[in-house]
């Protein structure tokens, strides 16, 4: 019998992540120099100095294995998040908590609630177990249809996810809207909230998804240092759940899945005050930035609560824009046709972005 025979169908189906394309590539492939990456939605003030520091140090210990519990972590974590330490899951990026959660809830044909476009991970979990993705399309204004989702609950239903604020739309849905969703779900149907934006979002009424933590067993809100935090290339990510859930998930984890480098930059991280509110002000600016400068050139650009925006700038945009040195997401992949998922750059890589589109925008007006 053939390895293809063997394989499980639900592996060889999967399509993989496309991650946005790394610099290095572009030069190589193009020979284009001092390209923009404004793809993956990294920190563009780069890492926390501290958890370079912290880093550094830790280093002289990597001979050792980790502590496999991340105490210090944990406990640093807990206080700040207002919640016990047994409440924390930890893993290789939030990706890898996702991955946790299918691994211990979904079985072959259970189905897996989300909407859609929203982040790429949900399918590939959901399916490398043999679930069944059930995707919801947004609204019409590209908003999580929450009572479309509550429609979309079966029998089957085992994990429903709601990505907020979502990506690659940069748009978020309130409280109201959410704790309605929430109250019209069974009780036995885990609720997962994606938060990896939410230390950008700025709405007033966001929900307020640690409480239903409290007061819901089996939900599960997931977070992430390699946004706000700068560190997407060390991956540390975490879930926040009632202690029987976390503790699902930590059975289903391998013992020193936080690399000792990582859990050091991350407890760093955590009390750089001075990196994080730096960021959010530069998000915030270059926001603004991009919004102005693409709107006056006549182009669409979706309100955010991430730092990154969704902006329509026709079929072509993304290679356009690759040709010229300046690296975003294409979204025809999404159903979002002329769409591109624009990351929020410095103050100069936002103004390269808008030189770009400024060259192209005489020919098509
Ligand atoms: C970036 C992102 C994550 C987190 O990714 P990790 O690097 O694995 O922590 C999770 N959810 C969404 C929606 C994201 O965009």
């Amino acid at each position: 019998m053939s390895l293809a025979e063997r394989v499980k169908p639900h592996i060889a189906s999967l399509e993989p992540y496309q991650p946005g394309k790394p610099i290095e590539v572009l030069e190589r492939e193009l020979g284009i120099p001092n390209a923009a990456k404004l793809a993956s939605n990294e920190n563009p003030l780069g890492p926390s100095p501290k958890a370079v520091k912290a880093i550094q140090q830790a280093a002289q210990g990597m001979h050792r294995y980790p502590d496999g519990a991340s105490y210090q972590l944990r406990n640093a974590l807990a206080e700040r998040l207002e919640v016990s330490p047994a409440q924390l899951v930890f893993g290789s990026g939030s990706s890898e908590v996702l991955e946790l959660l299918a691994k211990a809830f979904i079985s072959p044909g259970d189905e897996v609630v989300f909407a859609w476009p929203s982040f790429s991970m949900y399918p590939i979990v959901t399916q490398g177990m043999g679930g069944t993705p059930v995707q919801v399309p947004l609204d019409a204004d590209l908003v999580h249809d929450l009572p479309a989702m509550t429609d979309a609950v079966t029998e089957r239903t085992r994990v429903v996810i709601v990505c907020n604020p979502n990506n690659p739309t940069g748009t978020s849905v309130g409280a109201a809207a959410f704790d309605r969703f929430v109250e019209s779900l069974p009780d036995d149907v885990v609720l997962v909230v994606d938060e990896a934006y939410v230390e950008y979002a700025r709405r007033a009424d966001l929900p307020d998804a640690l409480g239903w933590v409290a007061r819901r067993p089996g939900t599960l809100v997931t977070r992430t240092f390699s946004k706000l935090y700068g560190l997407a290339g060390v991956r540390v990510g975490y879930g926040i759940a009632d202690p029987e859930l976390a503790g699902y998930l930590e059975r289903a984890r391998h013992p020193f899945n936080l690399n000792l480098l990582a859990g050091a930059a991350a407890l760093a991280a955590l009390d750089d005050i001075e990196h994080v509110e730096a960021t959010r002000r530069a998000n915030a600016e270059g926001g603004e930035q991009l919004t102005q400068g693409l709107e006056a050139l006549g182009f669409r650009v979706w309100p955010t609560d991430a730092n990154f925006l969704l902006a329509e700038l026709g079929e072509d945009a993304y290679d356009k824009l690759l040709h010229q040195g300046v690296i975003v997401r294409p979204m025809g992949g999404f159903g979002l046709v002329g769409c591109v998922r624009i990351s929020i750059g410095t103050a100069e890589e936002n103004e390269k972005l808008i030189k770009a589109v400024e060259t192209w925008r005489g020919s098509k007006a």
